[in-house]
């Protein structure tokens, strides 16, 4: 197992004693720390924050849990490819109040690392981290082996919030500890070491441009995909499959629906002609 797969998996082994020693850390350099269970819980959370610091929300609760979806995608999303974005500070509402996705959370130093582009872009008043809660990581020293793999123009640490004398900093952080579904993939023996990714990207669709994709905390990729279509037939089990289900376990009727599809494709979707034969024509031929 490689370096950073090690460290991975000693995380999610002992995932609890680094949460509590992460939020000792940063509870105790000042910062606040939530844990929610969800990206709606997360924006009710952020909307109250904003209204008591009388910050209009421009979209809402619903705005910010958008925000919130590409901030910290679930991870099963994430490996799916589905659309989001590079960590960076998005402001609520110009000032006032920050929303960031964190890369890594460091334990013994009580430490938020933002990795990615424009991280210092905003600075606000009040700054509100997202999080998975499997982002720990133990010492910062790890830092050395996990930063390089997901790169950024730029990169910064938050150990909490200005203290006296500091010229730069929010005056308040939030870390918000999201659960979203972790927790169940942490139980899951098949599952639980997609916990262990990094986001690097290496292994999104169209980020390997034709060489190799080789995991660098050792994710088994190639059954990641059978992995996750395990939830696919709930997504898929409508009529539009019971009926392709029952047309295909019935060789005439597959034959004939088939006939019917080559007579009215092309003119109804406008697709190149098929090829003058179809595969059973041509078997038959072929054994005569
Ligand atoms: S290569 Fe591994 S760590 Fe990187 S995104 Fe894919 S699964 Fe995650």
């Amino acid at each position: 197992m490689t370096k950073p797969a090690e460290i991975r998996a000693h995380v999610l082994a002992n995932l609890d004693h680094y949460l509590a020693e992460l939020e000792k850390q940063l509870t105790g350099q000042g910062g606040t720390v939530v844990y929610l269970r969800s990206a709606d819980e997360a924006a009710d959370y952020i909307e109250l924050l904003a209204r008591e610091r009388e910050v209009r929300v421009t979209g809402g609760a619903e705005g910010i849990r958008r925000q919130i979806e590409q901030l910290e995608p679930r991870l099963e999303d994430y490996l799916k490819g589905e659309p989001c974005v590079a960590v960076e500070s998005v402001a609520i509402e110009g000032s006032g109040i920050g929303l960031a996705g964190a890369a890594f959370l460091i334990a013994d130093a009580g430490a938020i690392c933002l990795a990615g582009e424009r991280t210092g872009a905003a600075r606000p008043r009040v700054q509100v981290v997202l999080a998975g809660i499997e982002k720990v990581l133990p010492r910062m020293r790890d830092m050395a082996v996990f930063l390089p793999l997901v790169g950024g123009s730029d990169v910064r640490f938050l150990t909490g919030p200005r203290r006296a004398g500091e010229l730069d900093g929010p005056e308040e952080l939030y870390l918000i500890l999201l659960d979203g579904g972790r927790s169940e993939l942490l139980a899951n023996q098949e599952k639980r070491d997609l916990l262990r990714c990094v986001r690097c990207g290496d292994c999104l669709p169209g980020q390997a441009g034709g060489r190799a994709v080789t995991c660098p905390v050792a994710i088994d990729i190639e059954s990641l995909p059978l992995l996750l279509r395990e939830e696919a037939p709930a997504e898929v089990s409508g009529w539009k499959f019971r009926l392709w289900g029952f047309v295909m376990g019935r060789p005439r009727l597959y034959e004939f629906a088939g006939q019917m599809l080559r007579a009215f494709w092309r003119e109804q979707w406008g697709l190149p002609a098929p090829a003058a034969k179809t595969f059973r024509q041509l078997w038959r031929e072929g054994k005569k």
